[in-house]
């Protein structure tokens, strides 16, 4: 066995929101960091395929199964990796979106960029269900400001008392049929504000404000969006105390004979020989259910359960946003004047939770996302044309049919909070490894009714504001038998927990500063920490942690407590 001399402070796993600002952010303080990443080097400012029209392809862009979303897409991963598979207890419906690429989910995510607010950290004290953060909004706010003024965020200052203002660039002008919607929630009273998301608006850092292409999802040539590689991990490489080792899969945290973690243990991809790596700190960020599985598969005499996993609270209460979806086809949209609806990336308006849930037969909130209009189409554009009035065709009259309806359709999606319950969970299959001989996690996930009547309310409410539209919504109301649509688990690609942290070792795996309740020089910097879904994407959040986190750990290495 190969092994590297050198011993580095701190070893980070997994390069995405959680690991690429850990690296940032310690590098920074000065720390000598090694970042152990499974997949290959991605730069958006390199590689991305911002500009390639969909004709330059053979395939029309379509999707493959390695890119789930567009043949252009900026993703390498998907729901499904080979050699790398994940297993469903019986009666489980569960999906587990990965990706393996520096930057991870960062190179392709939709941006939309949510503070947790106040009320989302403690709400157990609200409604006496769950359980509440050991750490509150004031905690993390001065960490959001920092994410804010660094990464950069559109939107604007609104008051609203969970919804937290932060520091905007300027947001973009609705589209027009962002006007229509706009138009019929304030009909409906639903709060209609402008999105937030991390796309600059103005110059910031040195990159460019963003030219309204309209194609974040394949990533940005010109930084004018946040991903990790881009923003976070080129700076942290340009101060020369970050070791990149990509095509490194880790396989477990060792333990030294002082009970401290001292090493990690990783698949070189590229001769599939096994090595370690020595560090002072370990800081997992490899995503919630990935550092979960890295913990369950760190077995000691010491820790017969999983590294740090006493409390047996590894792989529990994991969660993912909800997620319910109506669309629908709005006439007065049809036969447009033709003009550019391209705009930064996604949405330019969103609304977010607007209820008070004293009032209805489900707990938490949901916030709402809009799309539609006109983009440049790609192979299979306009699907299901005979949904619509004149019912499809051949010829010369289904070109007319694409003409005249392309743009008219209008979707609403739900992403709400989920409550976390003791049937949903990840654990080691005993029966299963991937191609490194890894043992892979099995899931177990069940819905509660919270979430079920709060699906059946995000319906509901979308085909109000459809009909409000003068619309016709393409599909019956789902049943109650039909789980009212709602997405599987894991499906919305917002998975959270499964190293909560907790005041209390007995239930919990990490402490109020994301540190190991049992193993001091070992953190938790992905989504894994979350005590708590919100009714927001959580992205801004875990980076804010995972900034606050890094904090932490450069001023205790400074007073030589690490
Ligand atoms: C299509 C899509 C849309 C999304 N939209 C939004 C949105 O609008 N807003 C929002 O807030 N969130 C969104 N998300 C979620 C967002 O991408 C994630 O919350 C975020 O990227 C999580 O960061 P992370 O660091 O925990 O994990 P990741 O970004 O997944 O990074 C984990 C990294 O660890 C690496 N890794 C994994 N296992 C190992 C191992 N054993 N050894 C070494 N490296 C390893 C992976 O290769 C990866 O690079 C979206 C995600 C997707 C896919
Ligand atoms: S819309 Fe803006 S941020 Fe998105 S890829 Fe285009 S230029 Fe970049």
């Amino acid at each position: 066995m190969n092994l590297p001399k050198k011993k580095y402070d701190v070893c980070i796993i997994g390069s995405g929101a959680g690991g690429g600002m850990a690296a940032y952010a310690l590098t920074q303080a000065g720390a000598d960091v090694v970042m152990l990443e499974a997949g290959d080097v991605w730069y958006a400012s390199k590689n991305s395929k911002m500009l390639f029209p969909n004709y330059a392809s053979p395939r029309r862009g379509a999707s493959t199964r390695f890119k789930p979303f567009g043949e252009f897409d900026g993703c390498e991963g998907g729901w499904e990796i080979e050699g790398e598979p994940y297993t469903t207890a019986p009666g489980t419906s569960f999906l587990w979106w990965r990706a393996r690429m520096l930057g991870g989910r960062t190179n392709h995510w939709g941006r939309i960029s949510l503070r947790f607010g106040p009320d989302d950290f403690k709400r157990k004290s609200i409604d006496g269900i769950g359980d509440d953060w050991p750490i509150g909004y004031e905690d993390v706010a001065p960490y959001f400001d920092r994410v804010d003024r660094l990464i950069g965020i559109y939107g604007s200052k609104e008051g609203i008392r969970n919804e937290p203002d932060g520091i905007f660039h300027p947001p973009p002008a609705p589209r027009c049929y962002e006007y229509l919607i706009k138009k019929a929630s304030d009909k409906l009273k639903i709060t209609c504000i402008p999105a937030r998301r991390s796309v600059i608006t103005k110059p910031l850092n040195g990159r460019a404000a963003c030219h309204y292409c309209g194609q974040c999802g394949r990533g940005c040539s010109t930084r004018s969006n946040f991903s990790s590689p881009d923003v976070l991990i080129a700076p942290a490489l340009a101060t020369g105390k970050l070791k990149l080792i990509t095509n490194a899969m880790a396989r477990e945290v060792i333990i030294g004979p002082d009970g401290l973690a001292s090493a990690v243990s990783y698949i070189d991809k590229n001769n599939g020989e096994e090595t370690q790596v020595e560090a002072r700190i370990i800081v997992l960020a490899a995503s919630a259910l990935e550092s979960a599985r890295l913990l369950l598969n760190s077995k000691s005499t010491r820790f017969p359960q999983g590294l740090a996993n006493s409390s047996g609270t590894v792989g529990k209460y994991i969660t993912d946003t909800t997620g319910g979806a109506v669309s629908g086809y709005i006439p007065a949209m049809e036969n447009h004047v033709t003009h550019n609806e391209d705009g930064a990336g996604g949405m330019h308006v969103y609304m977010p939770w607007w209820l008070n849930n004293k009032k209805l037969d489900f707990p938490r909130g949901y916030h709402i996302e809009v799309s539609g209009g006109v983009r440049a189409p790609g192979a299979g554009f306009m699907g299901g044309i005979h949904r619509y009035p004149s019912g499809g065709g051949y010829g010369k009259k289904l070109k007319d049919d694409y003409r005249r309806y392309y743009g008219a359709t209008i979707s609403f999606e739900g992403r709400g909070e989920m409550v976390p319950n003791d049937d949903t969970y990840c654990e080691v299959d005993p029966n299963t490894v991937d191609r490194f001989g890894i043992p892979v996690l099995r899931f177990h996930w069940k819905w509660q009714d919270y979430e079920l009547n709060q699906v059946k309310h995000m319906q509901e409410t979308f085909r109000a504001l459809i009909a409000e539209m003068g619309g016709q919504v393409f599909s019956p109301m789902p049943t109650k038998e039909q789980g009212y649509g709602i997405a599987a688990g894991g499906q919305i690609i917002h998975e959270l927990g499964g190293t909560r942290m907790g005041n209390d070792p007995k239930t919990s795996v990490l402490n109020a500063n994301c540190q190991a309740h049992e193993v001091k020089n070992l953190f938790v910097a992905d989504g894994g920490p979350f005590v708590s879904q919100a009714d927001k994407n959580p992205t801004w959040t875990i980076l804010a942690l995972a900034w606050r986190t890094s904090d932490y750990i450069a001023d205790q290495m400074k007073k030589r407590a690490l």
